[in-house]
């Protein structure tokens, strides 16, 4: 902002009278803001090309009351100019217009990627009123539809029958809607494209696996060409299966729709958001580096811990979390083969080291790896029995208090199971057996608890496995797969 000289102001009315000019024009560029976070709002979330028109006119009409504006996309089998959806935007002379590019004003900006303005039409011979279609515009706004990379993919055309009515600022004001437009379009597209050719997943909404590596191959294509850099976020949901075991798969999917949802609001239009497999999410950020791409990975992980709950009756809601793997090329990798594989490394190390984080390096976090994933070990639930007698509960140790386990689930190496203590992962506890007889066990197994989960307040999930006394379990309960 200026400051006013002396020499200017003269006296204190002259003071407010800046004050106030100075006022209304930070209102006009928050109004300008405000309209442009509205607008890439309102595009983000279209991804089939009809509603993302509609969203579009809504949005001008509306929010900024401008009447008289066509869009016109460029058709690249014939190098034309045609109007974008002219039926529905209230155009219907123009309808059937088309400019080669570089014919009229419209197929010059289209061919050199700059706006024109054209104050007064009437002394301006390159101006052609849509081939003499509409003789009352006065003046005239052509600005183009570029990419993020340039790439010019037609114009937004705004007009009023005055003379006189845009301000040279408009340009650049208009220029931020039509790139927004642009991107939206682009992706729309693409989105179109995608799903044509079913690379779209059911379930989600969400890219496939196949159609982000094709994309991570162009985008890595071209950083190698040109030296720029890309990232990756693979994230996986915490205790999935458990999630899965506890609600049924139907609650499951629920979970994975909404958390794409969730992906698909909080990164960049031309970010890609792809389901990698049955409950692992990628994201593809081209030009972005690791420090853009962990801060938009903490951005996703803590908009999911905040806001993603899942209703699972009796007014009962279960909170889902993330971790996330964070890689970079080329940091991490001279392939997209070597980055996907790191970002997968940071997330391992991200669920090892306690789940709902994001890593993108190796250095802060000590766990040994295994060559491969830990299987889970709680993949077959078994109905155990012990002759008459069947075991009710388990109890656990913690200092000198015995404590109450609910069991939910047993398996050969391990239980599930509610606990009213704050068990901490990787702890090794004193366990005894409870069955229907008043025949307790005594000390007779330890457990590792493998896994904890606060539920409510006092009341905690854990999954834990027999690490001694195996043989007294084995002994004590027959297995039959159930
Ligand atoms: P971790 O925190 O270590 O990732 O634990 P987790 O329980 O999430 O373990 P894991 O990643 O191995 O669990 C994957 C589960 O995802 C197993 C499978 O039942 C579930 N799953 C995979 N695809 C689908 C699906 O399409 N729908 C539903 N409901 N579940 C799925
Ligand atoms: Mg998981």
């Amino acid at each position: 902002m200026n400051t006013p000289k002396n020499s200017q102001v003269g006296n204190e009315y002259d003071l407010f009278a800046f004050a106030q000019k100075e006022s209304e024009a930070l209102k006009e560029r928050l109004f300008e803001l405000y309209i442009l976070y509205n607008l890439s709002k309102n595009l983000n979330v279209s991804l089939q090309l009809n509603e993302l028109f509609h969203n579009t006119i809504n949005v001008l009409k509306e929010s900024l009351k401008i009447e008289d504006f066509c869009f016109m996309l460029i058709d690249e089998g014939c190098n034309e100019l045609k109007m974008w959806k002219a039926d529905d935007s209230g155009f219907g002379e123009i309808k059937g217009i088309t400019f080669k590019v570089g014919e009229g004003i419209s197929g010059l900006v289209a061919e050199t990627g700059e706006p024109i303005l054209i104050p007064d039409t009437s002394k301006d011979p390159r101006f052609l009123f849509y081939k003499g279609t509409m003789p009352d515009i006065g003046s005239f706004l052509s600005i183009p539809l570029k990419l993020n990379n340039d790439k010019v993919i037609g114009v937004l055309n705004v007009h009023k029958n005055e003379t006189n009515a845009f301000k040279d600022t408009d340009k650049m004001w208009f220029m931020a809607i039509a790139q927004n437009v642009a991107v939206a379009i682009e992706r729309a597209r693409n989105y179109e494209h995608a799903q044509r050719i079913s690379m779209v997943d059911e379930l989600t909404r969400l890219y496939t696996r196949r159609y982000f590596l094709e994309s991570c191959q162009r985008e890595y294509s071209q950083a190698e060409r040109c030296g720029e850099f890309f990232s990756i976020i693979l994230v996986g949901i915490d205790h999935f299966k458990y999630f899965n075991d506890t609600y049924g798969h139907m609650l499951g999917d629920e979970v994975l729709r909404r958390l794409a949802a969730v992906l698909k609001l909080n990164v960049r239009q031309s970010d890609v958001v792809a389901r990698y497999g049955g409950e692992e999410f990628i994201i593809l950020l081209p030009g972005t580096n690791k420090p853009g791409a962990v801060a938009n990975a903490e951005k996703l992980r803590s908009a999911i811990e905040k806001d993603l709950a899942i209703e699972v009756g009796n007014g009962q809601k279960e909170k889902v979390t993330i971790t996330a793997g964070v890689a970079c090329y080329p940091a991490d990798g001279k392939t997209v083969e070597e980055i996907t594989a790191s970002a997968d490394r940071f997330l391992y190390l991200g669920k090892k080291s306690g789940r709902n984080k994001v890593v993108s390096t190796a250095t802060d976090i000590k766990v040994a790896i295994p060559e491969k994933r830990e299987a889970n070990r709680y993949l077959a639930a078994l109905k155990i029995v012990s002759g008459l007698h069947q075991l009710q509960s388990i109890e656990i140790k913690t200092d000198s208090t015995w404590n109450m386990c609910t069991i939910k689930d047993l398996s050969k190496m391990g239980f599930r199971g509610e606990v009213e203590f704050a068990a901490k992962i990787g702890n090794v506890y004193s366990g005894k057996m409870i069955l229907n007889t008043d025949d307790h066990k005594s000390d007779n197994f330890s457990i590792r608890v493998a896994f904890a989960k606060r539920m409510r307040q006092n009341r905690y999930q854990i999954g834990a496995e027999i690490v001694d006394g195996r043989d007294n379990w084995k002994r004590l309960f027959t297995q039959t797969t159930h």
